[in-house]
């Protein structure tokens, strides 16, 4: 039937068609997810056309990782991180372990992750959980590159882990926080950088992120999609239910400085720095068509 076919989103409404005043960095694009097999140029090209022009790609499985590498050769301006979720650490294992190290080696992979705890759906076991991020915690330690953090409802076992880890491993991102005043200042504490994405664009949700917002500090700050996932809420009515990708970051940036009182260039500029910093990113990286883009 051919009504059957889902939303393609290969043109933006007008009404999406955004334009960040400074250059972009997504921290966490799922690009590799099935859901932009079919239109993966065109995403990256959107994404440029929004001056998003950096795109870091979540690799959360071996497989995934591997995707995110490949298109990394592909994409100038596009880079992978490799890791094991929280949700599939009863996969881990000494022979993954070592496909992971293989992995971490490889110049486009810029973070060790998605890895971390989950104690939300317990997909894997807590037990499970603790093994696969311990390890993950020692591959971090021994190749110098970030971390890049999932946790949900596991804040104070993280800080914990990541304490008794801390001098050895280099920066690391709590990527899509939406925890609470005490556990952000605990990872204040430990010097941890923050990712933040549409959430806090949820009126169910994410409101009490509003007020938490301004407790960031500037230069620990980054920002990113999650897309496919987590698609803002408060999108015009008619556009809810299509499938998020990066152009749509300059939307969550310009929530995120409303509720800091900040320029949205003032931030996009300092979140970026802060990306670049963060993720070792070679200077001069960024497509030369655009580096200077008229919005
Ligand atoms: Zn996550």
């Amino acid at each position: 039937m051919a009504d059957a076919t889902p939303p393609f989103d290969d043109v933006l409404p007008e009404a999406l068609r955004l334009c960040s005043p400074a250059p972009l960095v997504d921290i966490g694009a799922n690009l590799t997810h099935e859901s932009f097999a079919r239109d993966l140029e065109a995403t990256v090209q959107r994404a440029r056309a929004a001056n998003v022009t950096t795109l870091i790609l979540t690799g959360t499985d071996r497989e995934h990782a591997e995707q995110a590498v490949a298109l990394a050769r592909r994409y100038p301006g596009v880079y992978a991180t490799a890791g094991v979720h929280p949700h599939d650490a009863s996969q881990w294992s000494p022979s993954l372990a070592a496909a992971m190290s293989e992995l971490h080696r490889a110049p486009e992979v810029v973070a060790v992750g998605e890895c971390g705890l989950d104690f939300n759906r317990n997909f894997s076991t807590p037990a499970e959980q603790e093994r696969a991020f311990e390890a993950q915690l020692g591959l971090a330690a021994q190749s110098g590159k970030p971390l890049f953090l999932h946790e949900r409802d596991a804040g104070r076992r993280m800080r914990e882990m990541l304490h008794a880890w801390r001098d050895d491993i280099n920066d690391a991102v709590i990527h899509c926080f939406t925890a609470d005043r005490e556990t952000l200042y605990g990872y204040r504490d430990l010097d941890l950088h923050i990712g933040l994405t549409g959430w806090l664009c949820d009126e169910r949700r994410g409101h009490h992120l509003r007020e938490l917002v301004g407790e960031i500090p500037l230069n620990r700050l980054m920002v990113e999609t999650d897309c496919p996932y987590l698609l803002p809420r408060n999108l015009p009515a008619k556009l809810k239910g299509r499938r998020h990708e990066p152009a749509l970051l300059p939307w969550i940036v310009r929530e995120i400085a409303y509720w800091r009182g900040l320029d949205e260039a003032e931030l996009a500029r300092a979140t970026t720095a802060t990306a670049r910093a963060f993720f070792r990113l070679p200077k001069g990286a960024t497509p030369p068509d655009t580096e200077r883009k008229e919005c």
